[in-house]
């Protein structure tokens, strides 16, 4: 499809030093110094092959606050916009969010040419974000579902993905097949390595039950939404990554303690 640009990055190839050397963080950070950004949004978008185009295409964010709003984009917002999804049918435009576990979602509709981008993760899916996003796609663009195709980007999956009881709850309070997205399993040394914070209590070898711990797949959460939205599943794509654990290749805010750079996905409609 000569006329749509998207792409994932992942955590390599880039400038940042504070991730680990030559990081390419994607989002202005605490941490990070907001030239090193700035340096590596222009090296992923040279990746995309749209570094030397003319006139430049913006790129447009979103201040991100796990929310199910999602912004029609005719041209390049003013100021930065809070939501976490964008959708758009005019070309020369860049739509992008940053993720770093949470799922970033592309959907592109090829008769209407006309796409979004959605940041998911366990507030954004709970409140149906994806399935919004298809929503808004036919409101304001006419696009028929079944001619949807979409890309579940890298993010934090069920091996990964420990979650408390009441986001069980939640969810079970929303989607009658929430049962089919959790999974339970004995906590283990492996989970203490990766999330020390959640074992704060000693527990001496053998002297007590080991406790059961929840795990959210994301990806199926997402999966059910689309296939509910209308969408085939046989135009669904998920890339088999998850952050938690490729913390090499990919930034992962669980993974790393919560200290950590941005992926993006961005996703645009040649002019
Ligand atoms: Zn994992």
């Amino acid at each position: 499809m000569s006329w749509l640009v998207h792409g994932f990055s992942t955590r390599r190839g880039g400038v940042s030093s504070v991730y680990g050397s030559k990081t390419l963080n994607l989002g202005f950070t605490q941490d990070d110094s907001p030239a090193a950004v700035k340096k590596n949004r222009e090296l992923f978008l040279d990746l995309l092959g749209l570094g030397h185009e003319a006139p430049a295409w913006p790129l447009v964010t979103l201040r991100q606050i796990h929310s199910d709003l999602i912004h029609r984009i005719d041209q390049p917002p003013k100021s930065l916009l809070a939501g976490d999804g964008l959708i758009t049918n005019r070309g020369g435009i860049l739509l992008a969010v940053l993720t770093a576990d949470c799922l970033p979602v592309i959907l592109v509709d090829r008769k209407k040419r006309a796409l979004a981008v959605l940041h998911a993760g366990w507030r954004g899916t709970l409140q149906r974000i994806v399935e919004k996003g298809v929503g808004e796609l036919r409101r304001w663009f006419g696009c028929a579902p079944p001619d949807l195709l979409a890309v579940i980007g890298p993010g934090i999956h069920a091996c990964c993905y420990l979650v408390g009881e009441e986001v069980r709850d939640k969810f079970q309070g929303a989607f009658t097949y929430a049962d089919e997205l959790f999974c339970e399993r004995a906590e283990s040394d492996e989970l203490r390595r990766k999330y020390p914070l959640l074992f704060l209590t000693a527990r001496a070898p053998g002297q007590a039950e080991l406790s059961r711990k929840i795990f959210l797949d994301l990806v199926e959460a997402n999966r059910r939404q689309l296939s509910a939205a209308g969408v085939p599943a046989n135009h669904v794509a998920a890339y088999q990554l998850c952050t938690g654990c490729r913390t090499d290749l990919l930034f992962s805010h669980r993974g790393e303690q919560g200290r950590t750079g941005r992926m993006m996905a961005v996703v645009g409609l040649r002019p």
